[in-house]
Order: C-alpha cells, then structure tokens, then sequence
C-alpha cells in the first residue's frame, strides 16, 4: 500500500515540479532580455518621521511587469538574477534609476536602495555608484544603501570592504530586516550602520505576542546606544505606529502611510506636505 501511495504521489507531484522548473528557467531566460528591453520599473515608498509626521524619504522597490505572465514579484526574480549575475546589470540599472529620481524631490530627502549579496562583491559597484552620483549631481549623503544580514553572511570581509568605501564616499549604510539573520548583533560590532531596520515580522505581530515587542523595545533602546535611527518596517495599522513610536522608534515604513509609489504619486505625496507646512491652518491636517 505504501508503495502504491508513493507512487500516486509521485505522479501527483511530479508535474507540478517539473512545472516549476519550466517556470524557473523560463524566468531566468526572460530576464536577461527583460533588462535589456527595460521591463522593469520602479516604485517609490515613503519613510516617514514619526513624531513629525514627514517624509524622510523613499526606498526604491524594483518591479517587473512580464509582458505574458504580469508582474514577477522581486522575491522571485531578485534570486534568479543573483544565481545568473545579471543582478550587476539590474543593479545598476536600479541605482542609476532610483537616484536620477532622487533629482526630482527637494535636497533633503533621501533615496534608499537595495543591493545585493553579489553586488556588494563587486569591484566596480563603488566607483560606479560614485561616478553615477556625480554624472547626475546628486549628494552622496542622499543616497542611502540598504543591505540585508545574510548579504554579509557569504562573504562578509569584502562586503565590509565594500561598505567602509561607500560610507567613505559619503553613502549612509542602513540594515535590512534587521533581526531576521544569524548574527545580527556581530555586524553591527563590526560596521557602524547608519540606521536599523526592524523587519515586519516583529512589527506585524508587535500588539498580539509579547515576544515581538520586548524584541522591538530592546532594538530600539539598542540602537539608542549605539546612535543609529531605527526604521520600523511593515507599519500597517495606527496600533502598530503608536506602539512603535513608544518604545523609541524614530522612523516609519509600511502600508498605513502609503504603498510603494510611482514616480508621479511620491511627487505629489511631496508636494502635498510641502503645502501643509506652508498652511498651517488648512482644514485638512492629516496628523493621526
Ligand atoms: P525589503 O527591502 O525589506 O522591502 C520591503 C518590502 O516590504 C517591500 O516588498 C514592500 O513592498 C513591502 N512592504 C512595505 N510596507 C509593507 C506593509 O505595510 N505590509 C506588507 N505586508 N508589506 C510591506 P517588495 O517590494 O515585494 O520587495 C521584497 C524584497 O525584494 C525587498 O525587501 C528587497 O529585499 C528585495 N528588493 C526589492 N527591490 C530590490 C532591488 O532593487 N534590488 C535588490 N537587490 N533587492 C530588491
Ligand atoms: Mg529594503
Ligand atoms: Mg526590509
Ligand atoms: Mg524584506
């Protein structure tokens, strides 16, 4: 009998996984084309002062709009793009995009952009990043540069190498989900970061499991110590900025405040704010 389950389960299975494969290979053959052809876009979401109830600035988030299958999300395609290398030529596509659009907004927001594992290995990513922030004359200082803990994990002491340059160059060097690797507080030993990001994780379930926010709370207090601004991410409900905002979190990111954005609607999102604190007394103050 078991035999018999076994092989039912095989063949049961067996088309979905060689599915999966096609789907995979096919992904990873369109994508080089998709960079080429410029499939991609990006979107813009805000990061937000808590206690001013400002924009700080935006992380560029990449988009792919397959034109058969619809939008690829990047927890697909980023680690195809990774494995097959062409994350160098999405990178700095990524990079080149996101700070031309930094040039759109006022001199004090900034611009954060994710890189990866392998980019962060990368000879040319430093004077790359330098000569695109010059050719498009943008402060180095608005440009900041988010990488997660297991970016670090592979190849830890060139990817350091890499950060120390950058932060030289005048970049501000944030950690992603911070919390979600395997050593998190050795990296923050090893590389003064500008700024923490707390991952949704905690902050998703920070109201309903004391866990998650005695986690948030020492993060913070933490990060006080150490002088880096914390940036909670995944901020969905006004519950979860107001327990944020209480335990020392400096910094927002998350749905309750807007999606990610087009370039057109974080304009506006700017300009809005900048005519609420031009008028004061207008009717419609949006503060929570
Ligand atoms: P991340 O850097 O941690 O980005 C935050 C992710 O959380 C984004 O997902 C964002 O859309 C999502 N998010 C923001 N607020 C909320 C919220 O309130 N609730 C929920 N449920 N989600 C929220 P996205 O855009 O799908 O990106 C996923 C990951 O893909 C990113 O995580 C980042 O690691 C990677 N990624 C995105 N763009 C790039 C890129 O240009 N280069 C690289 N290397 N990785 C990228
Ligand atoms: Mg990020
Ligand atoms: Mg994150
Ligand atoms: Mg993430």
């Amino acid at each position: 009998a078991a035999k018999v389950a076994g092989r039912g389960r095989a063949t049961e299975f067996q088309p979905e996984m060689k599915q999966a494969f096609l789907d995979r290979h096919r992904l990873q053959n369109d994508l080089r084309g998709a960079v080429e052809r410029g499939e991609h876009r990006l979107q813009f979401q805000p990061i937000v002062d808590l206690q001013a109830d400002r924009t700080l600035g935006f992380e560029a988030l990449v988009r792919w709009d397959h034109p058969e299958l619809g939008p690829v999300p990047p927890s697909r395609f980023i680690p195809l793009a990774e494995e097959s290398g062409l994350i160098l030529d999405l990178g700095r596509w990524v990079l080149r995009e996101a700070i031309s659009t930094a040039r759109l907004w006022s001199e004090d927001v900034f611009i954060a952009v994710n890189i990866s594992a392998r980019q962060l290995t990368d000879a040319d990513l430093v004077p790359f990043i330098s000569a695109t922030l010059a050719d498009l004359g943008v402060p180095p200082r608005r440009l900041e540069i988010e990488i997660t803990e297991t970016a670090l994990v592979d190849n830890d002491a060139i990817a350091i190498r890499t950060l120390r340059a950058l932060r030289d160059l005048g970049c501000r060097i944030a950690l992603d989900d911070f919390g979600t690797g395997y050593a998190s507080l050795s990296y923050l030993q090893r590389f003064h970061f500008d700024k923490l990001k707390i991952d949704r994780s905690f902050v998703e379930s920070c109201r309903v499991d004391e866990n998650s926010s005695a986690i948030i709370a020492a993060v913070c207090a933490l990060a006080r110590r150490l002088r880096l601004s914390v940036v909670a991410e995944g901020i969905e409900t006004a519950d979860h900025r107001v327990f944020v905002a209480e335990v020392g979190c400096g910094l927002g990111q998350g749905y309750l405040f807007d999606r990610p954005l087009t370039q057109g609607e974080a304009l506006e999102r700017l300009a809005r704010e900048a005519n609420l604190t031009q008028a004061p007394t207008s009717a419609n103050t949006s503060a929570i």
